[in-house]
C-alpha cells in the first residue's frame, strides 16, 4: 500500500516534517476492521497484529508516508492562541478508498512535534478508547465523524493524574482542515497560503466551487457554514454535547472531530456541560448552534482579504452571510425535532408542540433518549402510552391529535420516529465502565461488547437493553477532563 500526501505539497509553512517517536512494546488493542475493510487492500489487511501493531503505533513509516505535524492556530474558549497545530500527533499519508474518498490517515499520542509546547505528546489509554468508542457510535448513528482505525497500547506509562497506560490512536478523517487552519495563516497576513488553503479545501470537499472563479472564496463560506449547520443539528438530535467547540476543532469537512471532554446528555437541560474546564458553559448542550455561529464568524474574517478588496465591501458580504445562520438553523432545527415525534411535514403550530415537549422534559427532569424512544414505542403499546402520559400529561392527546391530522397512518410515523430517536446512546456511566474495565483488565473485550450494541443504535439488539440505564443521580455530577 502506498500513501500520499497532497497536504505535503502546499509548502512547507503548513507543517513540520517529522516522524514519530518510537515506542517500546506496541500492541494492537482495538482494530476497526471494518474500516480497514473500507481503506485498504490485501497487503495490510492481510498482516498480523504485530506487523499491524508497529505500523499504527509510528514504529514502521509505511511506503510513501511522510510524517507531518501539521501548523493551526485556534481560538479556544474565546481566546485567540496564534499557534497551536498537531502536538502530538502525526499525519502519515492519505488514501483513497473503496469508494474512492480521499482520506487521512493519522496517529495521535505519536510524539512530541514542535508544537508541543509544555505537552509530552502522548495519549492514555482511557481517553484513546474513549475516542474509537465515540467516533464509532457517532458513525452508526449516521453523523459526519472522524473515525478511528486503531488504538494500539505502547507499553510505556504517560503521566496525568496518575499514571495510565500509553496509547496512539489511529485516526481517520476526511481531512485535518480545522477553521484554526486558515486562522494561523490570517494571523500572519498570509494571503497566499490562505488561497491555496481554499483552494485545497475546495478540492477535497467541496469540487463543485472549483469553477467558481472569485465567488469561491463566499461560496465555500457558505457551504462550511451549511455542513456546521447539518452537523450541530444532528448532535443536538442525539444529545451530543462535543465539550470544546475551539475552532481548531471545527473542522472545514463538516466532521465532528476531537472525542476529548464529549458527553452525552441524559436529562434533557439545554444549559448541560460536563466538561470540568467549560466553568462558563460556553459550550453547554443549548449553546452549540450559537458556538458554531461564532466559529463561522472566526472562518469569514480569516477569508476577507479574498472576499473582495475592499474591506469594508468584503465585511458586509460575509457578515450577511453568518448573520444567516440562525434562521437557517432553526429551519433545519425544527424539520428533526418533528422527525423526531414523528411528524413528516411541518406546520407553523409545530413549533409550539415541539417546544411544549422540550419544557416538559426540562421541567420533569426526563432522559431525553429514553423519552422519545417510550414516545415511538407508545404507538403500539399500550404500556409504554401509559408510562409516557404520567410524565407529559396532556401533552400526550395534543400530539396525538397532530399525528391523525396528517396523511401519514401512525406506522409510518412510528417507523419515522425510529429512523432518527436512538435506543442506545454511549452513555457516559457506560463509557466510563467500560474504560475502567479495559484499563483495569489490560484487554479490550468490555469496549468490544460496547460497540456492538452502538453499532445498531436504531435497532435493540440481546445485549442493548444492559447499555441503556441510567444511573442513580442521572449523570448529574459527571465530569469529563481534557484528555490531554
Ligand atoms: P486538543 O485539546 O486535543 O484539541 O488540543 C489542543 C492543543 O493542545 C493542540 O495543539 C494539541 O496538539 C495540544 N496537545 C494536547 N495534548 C497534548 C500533549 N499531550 N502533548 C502535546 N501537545 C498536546
Ligand atoms: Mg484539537
Amino acid at each position: 500500500m502506498k500513501l500520499t500526501n497532497s497536504y505535503a505539497r502546499l509548502g512547507d509553512n503548513f507543517y513540520e516534517s517529522i516522524h514519530p517517536e518510537p515506542v517500546k512494546d506496541p500492541k494492537i488493542f482495538l482494530w476497526n476492521y471494518k474500516l480497514a475493510g473500507e481503506l485498504f487492500h490485501p497487503e495490510i489487511l492481510g498482516l498480523n497484529n504485530q506487523e499491524l501493531a508497529q505500523i499504527f503505533s509510528g514504529n514502521t513509516i509505511l511506503t510513501g508516508s511522510e510524517p507531518i505535524a501539521l501548523a493551526y492556530a485556534g481560538h479556544q474558549f474565546g481566546n485567540f492562541v496564534p499557534q497551536l497545530g498537531d502536538g502530538r500527533a502525526h499525519l502519515l499519508g492519505e488514501i483513497v478508498d473503496h469508494q474512492n474518498l480521499r482520506k487521512d490517515i493519522q496517529l495521535k499520542g505519536s510524539g512530541p512535534t514542535s508544537f508541543s509546547r509544555n505537552g509530552d505528546g502522548r495519549c492514555a489509554l482511557g481517553p484513546a478508547v474513549r475516542e474509537f468508542i465515540m467516533g464509532e457510535a457517532m458513525h452508526a448513528m449516521g453523523i459526519p465523524t472522524t473515525r478511528s482505525l486503531a488504538v494500539t497500547t505502547t507499553g510505556e506509562t504517560v503521566y496525568r493524574e496518575t499514571p495510565q497506560p500509553g496509547a496512539v490512536v489511529t485516526r481517520i478523517a476526511s481531512s485535518h482542515l480545522r477553521v484554526g487552519t486558515f486562522e494561523y495563516f490570517a494571523a500572519r497576513q498570509n494571503h497566499r497560503a490562505l488561497e491555496q488553503l481554499c483552494d485545497y479545501a475546495i478540492s477535497r470537499h467541496y469540487p463543485e466551487l472549483r469553477n467558481e472563479g472569485d465567488d469561491r472564496f463566499i461560496l465555500l463560506l457558505e457551504n462550511v457554514m451549511e455542513r456546521q449547520i447539518d452537523l450541530v443539528v444532528e448532535w443536538l438530535r442525539v444529545g451530543f454535547i462535543h465539550g470544546v467547540m475551539n475552532t481548531d476543532n471545527t473542522t472545514i469537512s463538516g466532521e465532528t472531530i476531537d472525542y476529548g471532554p464529549c458527553a452525552m446528555m441524559g436529562v434533557y437541560n439545554p444549559r448541560t456541560v460536563f466538561s470540568s474546564i467549560d466553568r462558563q458553559g460556553r459550550y453547554a448542550f443549548g449553546n452549540q448552534p450559537a458556538i458554531a455561529q461564532w466559529n463561522m464568524a472566526r472562518f469569514a474574517e480569516t477569508l476577507l482579504p479574498l472576499i473582495a478588496n475592499d474591506e469594508k465591501q468584503a465585511i458586509d458580504i460575509a457578515g450577511q452571510r453568518v448573520s444567516e445562520f440562525p434562521d437557517r438553523f432553526k429551519e433545519k432545527h425544527h424539520h428533526m425535532m418533528a422527525r423526531k415525534i414523528g411528524l413528516t411535514k411541518l406546520l407553523p403550530s409545530d413549533h409550539e408542540l415541539i417546544s411544549e415537549l422540550l419544557d416538559l422534559l426540562e421541567q420533569k427532569q426526563l432522559d431525553y433518549t429514553i423519552s422519545f424512544d417510550r414516545l415511538r414505542q407508545s404507538l403500539s403499546s399500550p404500556s409504554e402510552e401509559k408510562l409516557i402520559t404520567a410524565d407529559l400529561g396532556s401533552w400526550i392527546s395534543s400530539w396525538k391529535t397532530r399525528l391523525q391530522n396528517q396523511q401519514e397512518s401512525e406506522v409510518e410515523s412510528q417507523a419515522l420516529m425510529q429512523q432518527v430517536n436512538p435506543v442506545v446512546i454511549p452513555r457516559n456511566y457506560h463509557m466510563e465502565k467500560v474504560i475502567r474495565s479495559c484499563i483495569e483488565n489490560g484487554e479490550s473485550s468490555a469496549a468490544e461488547e460496547f460497540l456492538e450494541v452502538l453499532a445498531s443504535p436504531y435497532m435493540a439488539t440481546d445485549t442493548t437493553a444492559q447499555y441503556q440505564n441510567v444511573p442513580d443521580d442521572a449523570d448529574l455530577s459527571y465530569q469529563t477532563f481534557c484528555g490531554t
